[in-house]
């Protein structure tokens, strides 16, 4: 048994519909290349009269066409060509003209072909039957042509209007930005009705104008109906009812939230081009889905700016927790350190004094490291470092940072491997330093003690790369992407201090130096950092 339709059954839409409460749900069909041609066409609420005069010139050339087969056809037949000339003007021309078409066709009908001709005299009463004939049919097919004709342009209408709502929401989809936004609706606005038009956004107390066509200037009257139309959400200003002495016509652009602005629109050049209802309606429309655009950019832009102010937030608790836990700690071990010598200096033995000494000194280069990285970090960030332009020879930075770390390095095996014939590197000696030795520095204190760390420099076609390698554990795949963030610390268990700044020092220095830095893992096992400094075009090659 085929299966019967289950009348309970309710589309998509209708669901969606009722669903929706307030929000107003636009059906779109998809066939935006066609109707957008269409949209281009402007409206024509008034025909031209040429039309009656086409009619007419219709009857003078079927007249004169059916002189000659009046030899050979009875009049009733003629008849049959004046009403097709009656249902061609009710196709082609309308109403109007079409009833004119028939009174004409009977009058023409009368004079030339029915005995007496020239005279509107009847000799044969059976004519007169031909005439009311004429004249009904006439009527009722024009009636009736008329009427499928308006239907049709009333369907065109519809589908003009849904292209050109279609279009504007395709637009306002398009828009990232608010300003770009009010200039989409500004703009269809203009090119769909032809006139003017304002958007007026709320900026404290006011009103204020944030798109407007080209020479349009609000008066204070203007802006007073535009704030009317605001505070009372309610269209106001021309052709509406309330301060109708406006120029523009002001529709609020309202959501579930209340008025959000104002979409002001020209009003009518020639006092009878007024907006037919379903233009308004079509405006209305236009204000709705702007509305709900404009809303949604703000609603964005909040949720933007919670989020600067969440990691902010973030920030400088990081910042906080770091200066309170890293700066106090050496700070702590160096005045206990130093106390102790004070106070019991009789009671220490030499190796004793030098232990504290040196553990002091140890803490104290810690504290200078840590200071060092918060001034560079905030040198970074307000653009104040200066790359200096130098040639660097490679082997020499790595010489440099290796003698800089001299009392981390221990017994640790270091593999260096630089060739003789890597060119050199234009950039600032210190800070290229700066970043080997923060690498090295992670490098040492994230793998264990007698596990060897690499140092390669190789040339890499425009560029050179130095790699730091060691065999520690390594970095977590999923954090390979943020630890190059300031503050971001890969979290472990075991007590290596740091304060996640040194990563993203390196990233900054390199950067300003036009290259890059990334982050990987042996296969093997252990970190891997690889930076990678361009070369000057016509840089001298091996
Ligand atoms: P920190 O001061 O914590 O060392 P960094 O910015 O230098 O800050 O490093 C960020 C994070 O990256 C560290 O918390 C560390 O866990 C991880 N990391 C950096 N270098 C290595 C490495 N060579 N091996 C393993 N993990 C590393």
């Amino acid at each position: 048994m085929p299966a019967r339709p289950d009348p309970n059954h309710q589309s998509a839409v209708d669901r969606l519909t009722r669903a929706s409460g307030p929000i107003d749900v636009h059906v779109v069909s998809g066939q935006p290349a066609t109707i957008r041609a269409g949209a281009e066409r402007s409206w024509l609420p008034h025909r031209p009269w040429s039309r009656y005069l086409n009619s007419l010139l219709l009857i003078v050339v079927v007249t004169v066409a059916g002189q000659p087969l009046r030899l050979f056809l009875s009049p009733t037949n003629v008849v049959m060509l004046y009403l097709a000339a009656v249902v061609y003007a009710a196709v082609v021309w309308g109403r109007g003209p079409a009833i004119l078409a028939s009174v004409l066709g009977v009058l023409a009908f009368d004079l030339f072909f029915v005995p007496p001709t020239f005279t509107l005299a009847v000799s044969d009463t059976e004519y007169v039957l031909t005439f009311i004939g004429l004249l009904v049919v006439g009527i009722v097919v024009s009636t009736l042509a008329a009427q499928a004709r308006e239907q049709a342009e009333a369907a065109y209408a519809r589908a003009l209007q849904t292209g050109q709502l279609y279009d504007l929401s395709r637009g306002l989809a398009a828009a990232a930005e608010l300003d770009e936004l009010l200039s989409v609706l500004r703009r269809h606005v203009e090119k769909t009705f032809g006139r003017q038009a304002a958007i007026l956004l709320p900026d404290g107390e006011n009103l204020a104008l944030r798109a407007a066509s080209l020479d349009l200037a609000l008066d204070e009257d203007e802006r007073a109906a535009a704030d009317w139309a605001f505070r009372h959400a309610t269209p106001a200003g021309c052709n509406t009812a309330n301060l109708s002495a406006a120029r523009l016509r002001y529709l609020p652009l309202s959501t579930a939230r209340g008025a959000l602005g104002v979409l002001g629109v020209m009003g009518p050049a020639q006092p009878d081009r007024h907006l037919l209802p379903d233009q308004v309606r079509l405006l209305e429309a236009f204000a709705s889905q702007g509305a709900l655009a404009i809303e949604r950019a703000e609603l964005a832009q909040q949720a933007q700016q919670a989020e600067v102010l969440r990691a902010g937030e973030k920030l400088q608790a990081a910042l906080l927790n770091s200066i309170s836990h890293d700066l106090r700690t050496p700070l702590v071990s160096i005045t206990g350190a130093l106390s102790s010598l004070q106070e019991d200096s009789a009671a220490l033995d030499a190796d004793a004094r030098r232990a504290l000494l040196d553990n002091a000194r140890g803490e104290a280069e810690r504290l200078n490291r840590l200071v060092g990285n918060l001034l560079e970090m905030t040198r970074l960030e307000a653009g104040a470092v200066r790359v200096k332009s130098e040639l660097v020879e490679v082997v020499d930075l790595v010489e440099t940072g290796l003698e800089q770390l001299r009392d981390r390095l221990g017994d640790r095996p270091v593999v260096v491997d630089v060739p003789a014939d890597l060119p050199l590197v234009p950039g600032d000696f210190v800070l290229l330093v700066q970043v080997l030795v923060n690498l090295l520095d992670n490098a040492f204190k994230y793998s264990p003690a007698a596990a060897p760390v690499e140092i390669r420099a190789r040339a890499a076609g425009d560029a050179v790369e130095i790699e730091v390698a060691d065999r520690g554990p390594g970095l977590p795949p999923e954090d390979l992407g943020r630890i190059f963030n300031k503050f971001y610390r890969v979290q472990r268990p075991g007590s290596v201090t740091g304060t996640g700044l040194g990563l993203a020092i390196c990233k900054g220095l390199v950067e300003a130096h036009g290259g890059r830095v990334e982050a990987a893992n042996w296969p093997g096992g252990g970190a891997r950092f690889v930076v990678t400094l361009p070369l000057p075009p016509a840089a001298p090659h091996g």
